[in-house]
Protein backbone atom coordinates (compact mmCIF):
# COMPACT_ATOMS: atom_id res chain seq x y z
CA UNK A 1 0.00 0.00 0.00
CA UNK A 2 2.60 2.52 -0.81
CA UNK A 3 0.55 4.55 -2.19
CA UNK A 4 -1.05 5.85 1.49
CA UNK A 5 0.72 7.38 3.93
CA UNK A 6 -0.43 5.00 7.43
CA UNK A 7 0.16 6.03 11.26
CA UNK A 8 3.72 4.61 10.27
CA UNK A 9 4.49 7.69 8.48
CA UNK A 10 4.07 10.00 11.37
CA UNK A 11 6.75 11.48 13.16
CA UNK A 12 6.65 12.60 16.88
CA UNK A 13 2.64 13.74 17.60
CA UNK A 14 3.11 14.41 21.21
CA UNK A 15 0.77 17.17 21.49
CA UNK A 16 -0.39 17.61 17.98
CA UNK A 17 -4.08 17.73 16.85
CA UNK A 18 -5.30 14.53 15.38
CA UNK A 19 -8.54 14.99 13.56
CA UNK A 20 -9.40 12.14 13.14
CA UNK A 21 -12.75 10.36 10.94
CA UNK A 22 -14.08 7.75 12.09
CA UNK A 23 -17.62 5.86 12.32
CA UNK A 24 -19.65 5.93 15.05
CA UNK A 25 -23.19 5.73 13.16
CA UNK A 26 -24.02 2.77 15.76
CA UNK A 27 -27.70 1.42 15.89
CA UNK A 28 -29.46 2.41 19.36
CA UNK A 29 -32.69 1.21 20.97
CA UNK A 30 -33.74 3.16 23.82
CA UNK A 31 -30.48 4.85 24.60
CA UNK A 32 -28.22 1.88 24.33
CA UNK A 33 -26.19 0.53 21.74
CA UNK A 34 -27.13 -2.60 20.34
CA UNK A 35 -23.83 -3.27 18.17
CA UNK A 36 -20.41 -1.69 19.11
CA UNK A 37 -18.81 -3.34 16.01
CA UNK A 38 -17.90 0.09 14.50
CA UNK A 39 -16.53 1.37 17.92
CA UNK A 40 -14.36 -1.50 18.43
CA UNK A 41 -12.79 -0.84 14.69
CA UNK A 42 -11.99 2.58 16.06
CA UNK A 43 -9.85 1.37 18.78
CA UNK A 44 -6.47 0.58 17.06
CA UNK A 45 -6.30 3.81 15.82
CA UNK A 46 -7.18 6.24 18.96
CA UNK A 47 -5.18 3.81 20.77
CA UNK A 48 -2.21 4.05 19.40
CA UNK A 49 -2.61 7.78 18.72
CA UNK A 50 -3.66 8.82 22.26
CA UNK A 51 -0.52 6.46 23.24
CA UNK A 52 1.73 8.66 21.26
CA UNK A 53 0.88 11.79 23.05
CA UNK A 54 -1.74 13.41 20.52
CA UNK A 55 -4.53 15.06 21.10
CA UNK A 56 -7.43 12.64 19.37
CA UNK A 57 -10.25 14.64 17.97
CA UNK A 58 -12.79 12.10 16.44
CA UNK A 59 -14.83 12.95 13.40
CA UNK A 60 -17.98 11.42 12.55
CA UNK A 61 -21.65 11.72 11.45
CA UNK A 62 -24.65 9.95 13.51
CA UNK A 63 -27.75 9.33 11.77
CA UNK A 64 -29.07 11.44 9.09
CA UNK A 65 -30.05 14.94 10.71
CA UNK A 66 -32.40 17.12 8.57
CA UNK A 67 -31.57 19.83 11.04
CA UNK A 68 -29.35 19.88 14.11
CA UNK A 69 -31.32 18.09 17.00
CA UNK A 70 -30.73 16.10 20.53
CA UNK A 71 -31.39 12.92 18.61
CA UNK A 72 -28.68 13.51 16.41
CA UNK A 73 -26.11 14.37 19.51
CA UNK A 74 -22.61 12.42 19.52
CA UNK A 75 -23.33 12.94 23.02
CA UNK A 76 -25.40 10.23 23.30
CA UNK A 77 -22.31 7.86 22.09
CA UNK A 78 -19.65 9.27 24.08
CA UNK A 79 -20.54 7.33 27.95
CA UNK A 80 -20.96 4.46 25.71
CA UNK A 81 -17.82 4.72 23.25
CA UNK A 82 -15.81 5.53 26.15
CA UNK A 83 -16.69 2.49 28.18
CA UNK A 84 -15.44 0.34 24.81
CA UNK A 85 -12.52 2.53 24.89
CA UNK A 86 -11.25 2.09 28.43
CA UNK A 87 -10.02 5.39 28.91
CA UNK A 88 -11.84 8.87 29.38
CA UNK A 89 -13.61 10.48 26.27
CA UNK A 90 -14.46 14.52 25.89
CA UNK A 91 -17.60 15.63 24.10
CA UNK A 92 -17.02 18.99 22.43
CA UNK A 93 -20.29 20.74 21.30
CA UNK A 94 -19.45 22.88 17.85
CA UNK A 95 -20.43 25.77 19.08
CA UNK A 96 -17.49 26.26 22.26
CA UNK A 97 -15.09 24.18 20.46
CA UNK A 98 -11.67 26.77 19.68
CA UNK A 99 -12.23 26.77 23.79
CA UNK A 100 -12.32 23.47 24.65
CA UNK A 101 -10.36 22.05 22.04
CA UNK A 102 -7.63 24.21 23.72
CA UNK A 103 -8.02 22.89 26.98
CA UNK A 104 -7.09 19.31 26.11
CA UNK A 105 -4.04 17.92 27.08
CA UNK A 106 -1.95 15.20 25.01
CA UNK A 107 -3.20 11.54 25.05
CA UNK A 108 -6.80 13.13 25.89
CA UNK A 109 -9.38 12.37 23.46
CA UNK A 110 -12.32 13.88 22.41
CA UNK A 111 -15.81 13.32 20.15
CA UNK A 112 -16.33 16.24 18.02
CA UNK A 113 -20.39 16.54 17.71
CA UNK A 114 -22.02 15.47 14.51
CA UNK A 115 -20.23 16.74 10.93
CA UNK A 116 -23.79 16.48 9.42
CA UNK A 117 -25.16 19.57 11.94
CA UNK A 118 -22.90 21.47 9.21
CA UNK A 119 -25.55 21.93 6.35
CA UNK A 120 -22.26 22.10 3.96
CA UNK A 121 -20.63 18.77 5.32
CA UNK A 122 -22.93 16.72 2.94
CA UNK A 123 -21.68 19.12 -0.17
CA UNK A 124 -18.44 18.93 0.80
CA UNK A 125 -18.38 22.92 1.06
CA UNK A 126 -14.82 24.01 1.40
CA UNK A 127 -15.66 26.18 4.31
CA UNK A 128 -16.91 23.06 6.32
CA UNK A 129 -13.51 21.63 5.62
CA UNK A 130 -12.01 24.77 6.65
CA UNK A 131 -13.72 24.92 9.79
CA UNK A 132 -12.64 21.41 10.97
CA UNK A 133 -8.81 22.04 9.76
CA UNK A 134 -8.37 24.80 12.19
CA UNK A 135 -8.85 22.22 14.69
CA UNK A 136 -6.11 20.25 13.93
CA UNK A 137 -2.42 19.86 12.54
CA UNK A 138 -3.13 16.84 10.80
CA UNK A 139 -5.98 14.11 9.35
CA UNK A 140 -6.32 10.25 10.03
CA UNK A 141 -9.36 8.88 7.99
CA UNK A 142 -10.10 5.67 9.60
CA UNK A 143 -13.89 5.28 8.02
CA UNK A 144 -13.74 3.37 5.17
CA UNK A 145 -17.17 3.01 5.58
CA UNK A 146 -17.68 6.45 4.55
CA UNK A 147 -15.45 6.72 2.29
CA UNK A 148 -17.55 5.95 -0.64
CA UNK A 149 -19.04 9.46 0.05
CA UNK A 150 -17.00 13.01 -0.95
CA UNK A 151 -18.04 15.07 2.14
CA UNK A 152 -15.82 17.58 3.92
CA UNK A 153 -15.11 15.26 6.94
CA UNK A 154 -14.25 12.33 4.48
CA UNK A 155 -12.93 14.01 1.24
CA UNK A 156 -12.25 18.08 1.48
CA UNK A 157 -10.48 17.86 4.87
CA UNK A 158 -7.82 15.06 3.42
CA UNK A 159 -6.76 18.42 0.66
CA UNK A 160 -6.45 20.53 3.44
CA UNK A 161 -4.28 18.55 6.05
CA UNK A 162 -1.37 16.29 5.76
CA UNK A 163 -3.39 12.95 5.81
CA UNK A 164 -2.60 9.74 6.85
CA UNK A 165 -4.56 6.45 6.42
CA UNK A 166 -5.56 4.72 9.98
CA UNK A 167 -5.12 1.21 10.84
CA UNK A 168 -8.70 -0.02 10.28
CA UNK A 169 -8.90 1.72 7.29
CA UNK A 170 -5.08 0.51 6.13
CA UNK A 171 -6.28 -3.33 6.54
CA UNK A 172 -9.24 -3.04 4.92
CA UNK A 173 -7.19 -1.05 1.86
CA UNK A 174 -4.44 -4.13 2.25
CA UNK A 175 -7.83 -6.74 1.92
CA UNK A 176 -9.22 -5.79 -0.94
CA UNK A 177 -6.25 -4.87 -2.42
CA UNK A 178 -5.40 -8.32 -2.05
CA UNK A 179 -8.41 -9.69 -3.48
CA UNK A 180 -9.00 -7.74 -6.90
CA UNK A 181 -6.72 -5.41 -7.23
CA UNK A 182 -3.71 -7.33 -7.26
CA UNK A 183 -4.96 -10.72 -6.65
CA UNK A 184 -3.08 -14.23 -6.69
CA UNK A 185 -4.91 -15.87 -9.48
CA UNK A 186 -6.96 -17.90 -10.09
CA UNK A 187 -9.45 -15.49 -8.93
CA UNK A 188 -12.94 -16.93 -8.25
CA UNK A 189 -16.12 -14.47 -6.74
CA UNK A 190 -19.13 -15.33 -5.51
CA UNK A 191 -21.76 -13.11 -5.96
CA UNK A 192 -25.24 -14.28 -5.27
CA UNK A 193 -28.39 -12.28 -3.38
CA UNK A 194 -31.80 -11.32 -4.22
CA UNK A 195 -31.63 -9.67 -7.20
CA UNK A 196 -29.60 -8.63 -10.41
CA UNK A 197 -30.60 -4.89 -10.90
CA UNK A 198 -28.87 -4.25 -8.06
CA UNK A 199 -25.36 -6.03 -8.63
CA UNK A 200 -25.03 -5.10 -12.33
CA UNK A 201 -22.20 -2.73 -11.86
CA UNK A 202 -20.84 -5.51 -9.67
CA UNK A 203 -21.10 -8.10 -12.19
CA UNK A 204 -19.98 -5.85 -15.52
CA UNK A 205 -16.76 -4.96 -12.95
CA UNK A 206 -16.10 -8.92 -11.97
CA UNK A 207 -15.80 -10.52 -15.31
CA UNK A 208 -13.49 -8.51 -16.15
CA UNK A 209 -11.36 -8.90 -13.46
CA UNK A 210 -11.84 -12.55 -12.31
CA UNK A 211 -11.01 -16.30 -13.78
CA UNK A 212 -14.34 -17.55 -12.44
CA UNK A 213 -17.58 -16.20 -11.37
CA UNK A 214 -19.92 -17.71 -9.04
CA UNK A 215 -23.33 -16.30 -9.41
CA UNK A 216 -25.86 -17.75 -6.85
CA UNK A 217 -29.24 -16.90 -4.98
CA UNK A 218 -32.12 -14.83 -6.09
CA UNK A 219 -29.86 -13.53 -9.24
CA UNK A 220 -28.87 -17.26 -10.86
CA UNK A 221 -32.63 -17.49 -11.38
CA UNK A 222 -32.49 -14.63 -13.92
CA UNK A 223 -29.13 -15.71 -15.90
CA UNK A 224 -31.04 -19.42 -15.88
CA UNK A 225 -34.43 -17.48 -17.59
CA UNK A 226 -32.02 -15.72 -19.98
CA UNK A 227 -30.78 -19.05 -21.24
CA UNK A 228 -34.39 -20.25 -21.74
CA UNK A 229 -34.57 -22.05 -18.52
CA UNK A 230 -38.53 -22.19 -16.82
CA UNK A 231 -37.93 -20.94 -12.91
CA UNK A 232 -41.33 -21.25 -12.53
CA UNK A 233 -42.53 -19.27 -9.46
CA UNK A 234 -38.99 -18.11 -8.83
CA UNK A 235 -37.98 -14.92 -7.90
CA UNK A 236 -36.57 -13.48 -11.40
CA UNK A 237 -36.20 -10.22 -13.59
CA UNK A 238 -37.39 -11.27 -16.75
CA UNK A 239 -37.39 -8.28 -17.76
CA UNK A 240 -33.16 -7.67 -17.56
CA UNK A 241 -32.42 -10.96 -20.11
CA UNK A 242 -30.57 -9.10 -22.28
CA UNK A 243 -28.52 -7.69 -19.62
CA UNK A 244 -28.14 -10.73 -18.33
CA UNK A 245 -27.52 -12.40 -22.07
CA UNK A 246 -24.71 -8.97 -21.90
CA UNK A 247 -22.81 -9.86 -18.98
CA UNK A 248 -22.33 -13.96 -19.99
CA UNK A 249 -20.95 -12.51 -23.61
CA UNK A 250 -18.60 -9.87 -21.48
CA UNK A 251 -17.56 -13.14 -19.33
CA UNK A 252 -16.92 -15.62 -22.09
CA UNK A 253 -14.67 -12.60 -24.21
CA UNK A 254 -12.66 -12.36 -20.87
CA UNK A 255 -12.32 -16.10 -20.49
CA UNK A 256 -14.23 -15.58 -17.36
CA UNK A 257 -15.90 -19.11 -16.53
CA UNK A 258 -19.78 -18.41 -15.05
CA UNK A 259 -20.43 -21.35 -12.90
CA UNK A 260 -24.59 -20.98 -12.71
CA UNK A 261 -26.19 -23.66 -10.77
CA UNK A 262 -27.33 -26.74 -12.37
CA UNK A 263 -29.34 -28.60 -9.80
CA UNK A 264 -31.79 -26.71 -7.18
CA UNK A 265 -33.40 -26.99 -4.09
CA UNK A 266 -37.18 -25.92 -4.67
CA UNK A 267 -40.49 -25.66 -2.42
CA UNK A 268 -43.68 -24.52 -3.52
CA UNK A 269 -43.96 -21.90 -0.57
CA UNK A 270 -41.90 -19.45 0.89
CA UNK A 271 -41.66 -20.00 4.40
CA UNK A 272 -39.59 -21.95 7.31
CA UNK A 273 -39.26 -25.94 6.52
CA UNK A 274 -42.20 -26.93 3.82
CA UNK A 275 -41.49 -29.78 1.74
CA UNK A 276 -38.77 -29.44 -0.40
CA UNK A 277 -37.04 -31.40 -3.41
CA UNK A 278 -34.08 -31.33 -5.09
CA UNK A 279 -34.36 -30.82 -8.96
CA UNK A 280 -32.05 -30.30 -12.07
CA UNK A 281 -32.73 -26.79 -13.25
CA UNK A 282 -34.26 -28.06 -16.39
CA UNK A 283 -37.14 -29.84 -14.18
CA UNK A 284 -38.34 -26.80 -12.10
CA UNK A 285 -42.40 -27.31 -12.19
CA UNK A 286 -44.47 -24.21 -13.06
CA UNK A 287 -45.50 -23.83 -8.99
CA UNK A 288 -42.57 -24.50 -7.89
CA UNK A 289 -39.69 -21.53 -6.37
CA UNK A 290 -35.81 -22.06 -6.61
CA UNK A 291 -34.46 -21.10 -3.19
CA UNK A 292 -31.25 -22.83 -2.59
CA UNK A 293 -28.27 -23.88 -5.06
CA UNK A 294 -28.04 -27.56 -5.21
CA UNK A 295 -25.88 -30.07 -3.64
CA UNK A 296 -23.93 -31.25 -6.70
CA UNK A 297 -23.63 -27.96 -7.97
CA UNK A 298 -22.28 -26.81 -4.37
CA UNK A 299 -20.28 -29.81 -4.48
CA UNK A 300 -18.75 -28.74 -7.53
CA UNK A 301 -18.20 -25.00 -6.75
CA UNK A 302 -15.98 -26.17 -3.79
CA UNK A 303 -13.49 -28.27 -6.22
CA UNK A 304 -13.92 -25.14 -8.03
CA UNK A 305 -12.54 -22.89 -5.48
CA UNK A 306 -10.10 -25.63 -4.38
CA UNK A 307 -8.03 -24.42 -7.56
CA UNK A 308 -8.11 -21.02 -6.84
CA UNK A 309 -5.62 -18.41 -4.81
CA UNK A 310 -8.42 -15.94 -4.00
CA UNK A 311 -11.87 -15.58 -3.32
CA UNK A 312 -14.07 -12.65 -3.05
CA UNK A 313 -17.85 -12.88 -2.13
CA UNK A 314 -21.11 -10.83 -2.10
CA UNK A 315 -24.39 -12.49 -2.03
CA UNK A 316 -25.15 -15.49 -0.10
CA UNK A 317 -26.48 -18.33 -2.84
CA UNK A 318 -29.80 -18.88 -1.17
CA UNK A 319 -32.49 -17.42 0.75
CA UNK A 320 -30.39 -18.52 3.81
CA UNK A 321 -32.50 -16.70 6.76
CA UNK A 322 -35.32 -19.73 6.10
CA UNK A 323 -34.57 -23.08 7.26
CA UNK A 324 -33.21 -25.56 4.85
CA UNK A 325 -32.00 -22.90 1.90
CA UNK A 326 -29.05 -22.18 4.34
CA UNK A 327 -27.40 -25.19 3.05
CA UNK A 328 -25.27 -24.00 0.23
CA UNK A 329 -24.13 -21.21 1.21
CA UNK A 330 -23.14 -22.44 4.65
CA UNK A 331 -21.40 -25.36 2.84
CA UNK A 332 -19.54 -23.26 0.61
CA UNK A 333 -18.46 -21.21 3.45
CA UNK A 334 -16.81 -23.86 5.63
CA UNK A 335 -15.40 -24.70 2.34
CA UNK A 336 -13.87 -21.32 1.86
CA UNK A 337 -12.89 -20.77 5.23
CA UNK A 338 -10.87 -24.06 5.33
CA UNK A 339 -8.96 -23.53 2.56
CA UNK A 340 -8.35 -19.55 4.04
CA UNK A 341 -6.88 -21.92 7.08
CA UNK A 342 -5.34 -23.94 5.66
CA UNK A 343 -3.33 -21.29 3.75
CA UNK A 344 -4.23 -21.81 0.22
CA UNK A 345 -6.86 -19.37 -0.39
CA UNK A 346 -6.98 -15.55 0.35
CA UNK A 347 -11.04 -14.76 1.00
CA UNK A 348 -12.37 -11.43 1.14
CA UNK A 349 -16.18 -10.96 1.69
CA UNK A 350 -18.54 -7.67 2.49
CA UNK A 351 -22.15 -6.83 2.27
CA UNK A 352 -24.85 -6.69 4.55
CA UNK A 353 -27.02 -10.16 4.61
CA UNK A 354 -22.70 -11.86 3.32
CA UNK A 355 -21.98 -11.01 7.01
CA UNK A 356 -24.92 -12.09 8.41
CA UNK A 357 -24.79 -15.66 6.03
CA UNK A 358 -20.43 -16.24 7.04
CA UNK A 359 -21.54 -15.44 10.94
CA UNK A 360 -24.84 -18.07 10.74
CA UNK A 361 -21.98 -20.71 8.90
CA UNK A 362 -19.62 -19.29 12.22
CA UNK A 363 -16.73 -19.11 9.56
CA UNK A 364 -16.47 -15.00 9.77
CA UNK A 365 -13.21 -15.46 11.54
CA UNK A 366 -12.29 -17.68 9.59
CA UNK A 367 -12.12 -15.77 6.24
CA UNK A 368 -9.23 -13.56 5.65
CA UNK A 369 -10.84 -10.21 5.96
CA UNK A 370 -14.78 -9.70 6.23
CA UNK A 371 -16.05 -6.42 5.36
CA UNK A 372 -19.04 -4.45 7.39
CA UNK A 373 -18.53 -1.12 4.85
CA UNK A 374 -21.90 -2.26 3.23
CA UNK A 375 -21.88 0.75 0.68
CA UNK A 376 -18.12 1.20 0.39
CA UNK A 377 -17.60 -2.19 -0.46
CA UNK A 378 -20.24 -2.74 -2.98
CA UNK A 379 -18.96 0.29 -4.75
CA UNK A 380 -15.07 -0.84 -4.63
CA UNK A 381 -17.05 -4.32 -6.04
CA UNK A 382 -18.21 -2.16 -8.77
CA UNK A 383 -14.28 -0.91 -9.49
CA UNK A 384 -15.38 2.33 -8.61
CA UNK A 385 -12.77 5.20 -7.17
CA UNK A 386 -14.12 6.23 -3.49
CA UNK A 387 -13.74 9.52 -2.81
CA UNK A 388 -12.16 9.03 0.48
CA UNK A 389 -9.82 6.50 -0.52
CA UNK A 390 -8.49 9.08 -3.45
CA UNK A 391 -8.01 12.14 -1.39
CA UNK A 392 -5.45 9.62 1.12
CA UNK A 393 -3.04 9.08 -1.85
CA UNK A 394 -0.32 10.54 -2.48
P1 LIG B 1 -25.81 -8.44 0.57
O1 LIG B 1 -26.57 -7.65 1.61
O2 LIG B 1 -24.79 -9.35 1.21
O3 LIG B 1 -25.22 -7.58 -0.51
P2 LIG B 1 -28.21 -9.04 -0.92
O4 LIG B 1 -28.93 -7.98 -0.14
O5 LIG B 1 -27.93 -8.78 -2.32
O6 LIG B 1 -26.85 -9.45 -0.14
O7 LIG B 1 -29.06 -10.39 -0.92
C1 LIG B 1 -29.43 -11.08 0.24
C2 LIG B 1 -30.84 -11.63 0.12
O8 LIG B 1 -31.01 -12.45 -1.02
C3 LIG B 1 -31.16 -12.49 1.32
O9 LIG B 1 -32.18 -11.86 2.06
C4 LIG B 1 -31.62 -13.81 0.72
O10 LIG B 1 -32.73 -14.36 1.37
C5 LIG B 1 -31.99 -13.43 -0.69
N1 LIG B 1 -31.95 -14.58 -1.59
C6 LIG B 1 -30.91 -15.37 -1.88
N2 LIG B 1 -31.26 -16.37 -2.72
C7 LIG B 1 -32.59 -16.22 -2.98
C8 LIG B 1 -33.55 -16.94 -3.78
N3 LIG B 1 -33.17 -18.02 -4.47
N4 LIG B 1 -34.79 -16.49 -3.78
C9 LIG B 1 -35.14 -15.40 -3.06
N5 LIG B 1 -34.29 -14.69 -2.30
C10 LIG B 1 -33.02 -15.08 -2.25
MG1 LIG C 1 -28.56 -6.80 1.55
Amino acid sequence: MASFRTLDDLGDVRGKRALVRVDLNVPMQDGHVTDDTRFRATLPTVTELADRGAIVLLLAHFGRPKVPGPDFSLSRVTRPYEQVLGRPVRYVDWEVDQENVAMLQPGDVAILENTRFFGGEEKNDPAVAERFARLGDFYVNDAFSAAHRAHASTEGLARLLPAYAGRAMEAELKALEAALGNPERPVAAVVGGAKVSTKLDVLRNLVAKVDYLIIGGGMANTFLAARGIDVGKSLCEHDLRDTALEILDAADRANCTVHLPYDVVVAKEFAPNPPTRIANVHEVAADEMILDVGPAAVEALADAIKTCRTLVWNGPLGAFETSPFDKATVQLAQTAAALTQSGSLVSVAGGGDTVAALNHAGVADQFTFVSTAGGAFLEWMEGKALPGVEALKR
